[in-house]
């Protein structure tokens, strides 16, 4: 059953494209963007990324304009594709720490603590699950050092997830998000599934996170790997958005459920929604951001939660919105 969703899904790439490009020309282009929906899916012909060094630099990669995304556009795109809509959306956390306020957010006080989670996140549909990021192991978690706890058996339940899963999409090349695909034990069997962009798998193969994520470019291109500027649609009800800046390949999604229930998930965008809600960037050495571009997501990001009272917008790693959302039922456990 399973496999006739990832099937049907990898199937549907190819109207996708056509529709989304139908799409993306009707599109108010007001701010210009290039039309460029280039969608290499598993059973079409792969353009193998080079292995050579990346040009692509995170300090001055983020040539884009200041992106504001449309929110009708992303609705249309989100049930474009032909199927039933996600009916829940489910998350594990697999590993924690505990930083300084001061770090996580530029302006905190460094006597306050702030409790970051490490998480994936599951679409459920009723003959199906997607991914979306993998999660990290113990050996990836220790590289982060900064102490924290790692869970053995949720990792596992990541895993068993992952394999399970029809699709696996990847936000963004950073180790808590990648590591559970690239130092999977079922690599040779997820890989296929795996969705990410042209500068995410570049990433990966030039300029892995962690010393653990150096991954050989045969392997990264057993992933679809999809190109676009704006929009994507992956699947019914979820719809990738080009949004660089934390990282020159970061993504964030936007979520519909069956029952009606809108997410924005903004993943690295925040480390906490206390960045978001302060309009505040991390304050930690080793982050290198583009701020004109964070500065410009927090404002949409803002904007959306003052007028979209039902829309929810989710961070990776904070730690308040795990608890909460998962005592409502907002979010369930993984599958
Ligand atoms: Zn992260």
């Amino acid at each position: 059953m399973q496999t006739n969703t990832g099937k049907a899904i990898i199937a549907s790439f190819n109207i996708i494209t056509l529709l989304a490009e139908i799409s993306i020309n009707t599109m108010n282009n007001r701010r210009n963007f290039i039309k460029k929906t280039l969608l290499i899916g598993a059973g079409l012909s792969l353009s193998p990324i080079p292995t050579m060094a990346s040009n692509l630099d995170e300090k001055n990669i983020v040539k884009a304009p200041l992106f504001t995304p449309d929110l009708a556009q992303l609705r249309k795109l989100a049930t474009v594709i032909v199927g039933e809509l996600p009916q829940g959306l489910n998350i594990i956390r697999i590993a924690d720490t505990t930083r300084p306020a001061s770090v996580v957010v530029k302006g905190g006080d460094p006597k306050r603590k702030i409790k970051l989670e490490r998480t994936a996140y599951q679409l459920e549909y009723t003959n199906g699950t997607i991914m979306l990021d993998s999660g990290m192991d113990e050996a990836t978690h220790l590289h982060f050092g900064k102490g924290g706890n790692f869970y053995p058996d949720s990792y596992a339940t990541l895993q068993q997830a992952l394999k399970k899963a029809n699709m696996i999409v990847l936000s963004h090349y950073h180790g808590d998000h990648v590591a559970g695909v690239v130092r999977s034990p079922y690599f040779d069997e997820i890989a296929h599934k795996v969705w990410t962009s042209t500068k995410t798998a570049e990433l990966m193969i030039n300029r892995p996170h962690k010393p653990t994520l150096k991954i050989a470019a045969d392997k990264v291109n057993q992933f679809m790997i999809s190109d676009f500027d704006t929009y994507q649609p992956i699947a019914p009800g979820i719809v990738a958005i080009n949004t660089p800046g934390h990282s020159a390949d970061s993504k964030m999604f936007y979520i519909r459920l069956q029952s009606g229930q809108e997410f924005i998930h903004s993943v690295d965008t925040g480390w906490a929604m206390e960045n978001i809600t302060r309009n505040s960037m991390k304050n930690a050495s080793w982050i290198k951001e583009d701020e004109k571009q964070i500065m410009a997501q927090f404002a949409w990001l803002n904007r959306l939660m003052a007028t979209e009272k039902d829309l929810i917008v989710l961070c990776a790693h904070d730690s308040g919105q795990y608890i909460n959302l998962r005592k409502q039922g907002i979010l369930g456990d993984i599958v």
